[in-house]
């Protein structure tokens, strides 16, 4: 099975109670393809990004074997750069600038080679390139996206039409509140299924996630952790590690899309440990399993009579 990513590609300025980091890596399709990247091995990218991405970075991706050959560099103008600033509770941040520059010129082509892929993950992006992206695969098995504050805000209509061709949402509860104007997440869960998709998965920060079908809920936790540094890229890093899982065991019921919202919580709670795309950069297939047992036991209880 191939995964496509498409997303954005960006430099990072991020204020944490913990620090600060100025144009580091960042982007909903880096996070996305390097938390897929431990799960699949067939990986292409779709992105664009200005003179002053830096090299190691692409070496990087495709260190990882990620297929970079989707990733447009632009000679004349900076990459997408974001600035983003936590709160003391970390749950909150203000986008304190969102400056396009390659990605409000990027009008994605995709390659021959990549039209071919069974699953397709589109990060957050400009919704109307999410649905060119969809317009441009052959006969795609699943379809992920994940949206914005940013892009529900100033393209809602948009922003809707993108869910009427997907079949999995992965959203936060901020921004799934914007989306339908309803406080309550259940009832927020019914709107967005009659926009489309099938499968929601509401993501809750530090409170963990649903996941919605269309005949059962589940809550999953997030991971316990004392420190953490820099919750940028959870949401990515949950969505690729998610859609990796499922790509890689081509499954598709109903334990299985359980499971793979507990792997997307994994990867999620190794991100956040440290600042911007460190937690996700080198890991080890042990670390990763150390971490899902952890999930396991923090979960397992047994049944007793009373
Ligand atoms: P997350 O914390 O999972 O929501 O994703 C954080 C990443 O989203 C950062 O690395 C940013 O570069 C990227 N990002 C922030 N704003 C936008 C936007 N409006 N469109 C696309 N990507 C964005």
């Amino acid at each position: 099975m191939s995964l496509l990513v498409v997303g954005s590609m960006a430099l990072d300025t991020i204020e944490t109670p913990f620090g600060k980091a100025e144009y580091t890596l960042g982007g909903s399709a880096t996070f996305l393809s390097t938390s897929a990247s431990y799960f699949i091995n067939d990986i292409k990218l779709v992105g664009v990004v200005g003179y002053d991405f830096p090299q190691k970075e692409i070496d990087f991706l495709q260190s990882r074997g990620i297929d970079t050959a989707g990733v447009e560099i632009l000679k004349d103008v900076k990459t997408f750069h974001w600035h983003g600033k936590y709160h003391y509770d970390m749950n909150t941040r203000d986008s304190i600038t969102t400056e396009l520059n390659a990605l409000g010129v990027f009008d994605p082509k995709i390659p021959d080679d990549y039209k071919a892929c069974e699953y397709i993950c589109l990060g957050n992006i400009d919704p109307n390139i999410q649905q060119k992206v969809i317009k441009q695969i052959s006969n795609p098995q699943i379809v992920m996206c994940d949206t914005m504050n940013f892009w529900i805000e100033g393209m809602r209509d948009e922003v809707v039409k993108t869910l009427g061709l997907v079949d999995v949402l992965v959203i936060n509860d901020s921004e799934a509140r914007l989306l339908t104007g309803e406080y309550n997440l259940i009832t927020a869960y019914r709107k967005m299924r009659e926009m489309g998709p099938k499968v929601i998965v509401i993501k809750k920060g530090e409170h963990g996630a649903y996941l919605f079908t269309d005949d059962a809920i589940f809550s999953a936790p997030a991971y316990p952790l004392e420190q953490v540094f820099d919750p940028t890229g959870a949401g990515d890093t949950f969505a690729g590690g998610m859609l990796g899982w499922l790509c890689k065991s081509k499954s598709l019921t109903e334990d299985n899309l359980k499971l793979s919202v507990i792997y997307g919580s994994t990867m999620a709670s190794l991100c956040v440990e440290e600042f911007s795309l460190e937690g996700i950069r080198n890991l080890s297939q042990d670390k990763i399993r150390d971490r899902f047992n952890a999930f396991k036991r923090l979960t397992h209880f047994e049944s007793l009579e009373i």
